[in-house]
């Protein structure tokens, strides 16, 4: 069993964890690529239920289209429909870009506001998408909580809340205001990676020694077959599944996981001792090897 620590002693040791597997800043880990505040906010909003890989490839069209908000302000909402159209919900994604070019416009001058509620007050903007810009664009205080987030600073003990709201407020007083923005991106990088909804490879994380749920069973959803018991696995069927290639993994996820993921409930700790000797054992050779180099999707709010 992980030994027991303080939330706020935990929340630092995975902070600085997670910072070693996957180094970098915010912008750095960002798979979204843009060039200033509002491409940033165009893409973030097109990553609803899209991979970034397929965001990456409509993006450049709509960009040249339409380079600032005055242009996108003034378009045509069937032109950005059909350019936008393979990202899915293409006229829920259309109407906002427009909308939100407007609100830029109209309100701010043609410049991206950076306050939390001037963002989130722009049509199709949430609290995700502003966490978002503002950490990513603007190097901000910043810490969108999308699923993956959620599920794993759950099963971390660093909150029992599933409310993302809430689930943000209490990380906010966990974690320092700098450090926000990449984090989340990194948990997202992990979630994809190692513990994953169904099937968290905690043999294989970094984070067992600590992670109260090390080793938990996980409770499969109904109608699907039993997930394996978390850290069952060996290094070389995580190795597969994620570090392999988990740039090439982690860019094509959808950016808002799907809901009703299996949570790790509490239960069992039978081998989290031996979990955590070998993550610790893993640890030792991800220092030597180096970390994880990726990028991570940017969750956005449903444009659903
Ligand atoms: S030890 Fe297991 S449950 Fe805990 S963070 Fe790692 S993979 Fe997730």
């Amino acid at each position: 069993m992980a030994p027991r620590t303080s939330p706020r002693r935990r929340a630092r040791v995975v902070l600085d964890r997670l910072a070693a597997e996957y180094p970098g800043t915010a912008r750095d880990l960002c798979a979204l690529r843009h060039r200033d505040a509002f491409e940033l906010l165009v893409a973030t909003i097109l990553s609803a239920q899209c991979t970034d890989e397929r965001v990456n490839l409509v993006t450049p069209a709509v960009f040249a289209r339409f380079p600032d908000p005055a242009s996108l302000a003034e378009a045509p909402v069937g032109e950005v429909e059909e350019l936008v159209r393979s990202t899915g919900f293409f006229r829920a994604k259309a109407s906002s870009l427009v909308g939100m070019a407007r609100g830029v416009e109209d309100r701010f001058g043609g410049e991206v506001p950076s306050a939390m509620e001037a963002v989130t007050a722009l049509p199709g903007v949430g609290r995700k998408t502003a966490n978002v810009v503002r950490s990513v664009a603007f190097g901000l205080p910043g810490l969108p909580v999308d699923t993956h987030v959620g599920r794993i600073v759950r099963r971390l003990g660093l909150t029992a809340q599933t409310d993302p709201v809430k689930v943000e407020a209490d990380l906010d007083a966990l974690v320092p205001a700098d450090e926000r923005g990449a984090f989340s991106l990194r948990l997202i990088l992990h979630g994809r990676a190692v513990c994953k909804a169904r099937t968290p490879d905690c043999a294989a994380c970094v984070l067992a020694d600590v992670c109260p749920s090390a080793g938990d069973a996980v409770r499969p959803a109904r109608g699907a077959a039993p997930a394996r018991r978390a850290g069952s696995a060996g290094r070389g069927s995580r190795a597969g599944a994620a570090l392999a290639g988990p740039a090439r993994r982690s860019a094509a996820a959808p950016s808002t996981a799907p809901t009703g993921e299996g949570e790790a409930r509490a239960g069992s700790r039978r081998g989290a001792g031996a979990t955590a000797a070998k993550a610790s054992s893993r640890r030792a050779g991800t220092a030597a090897g180096g970390a994880h180099r990726t990028r991570a999707s940017a969750p956005s709010d449903s444009a659903s």
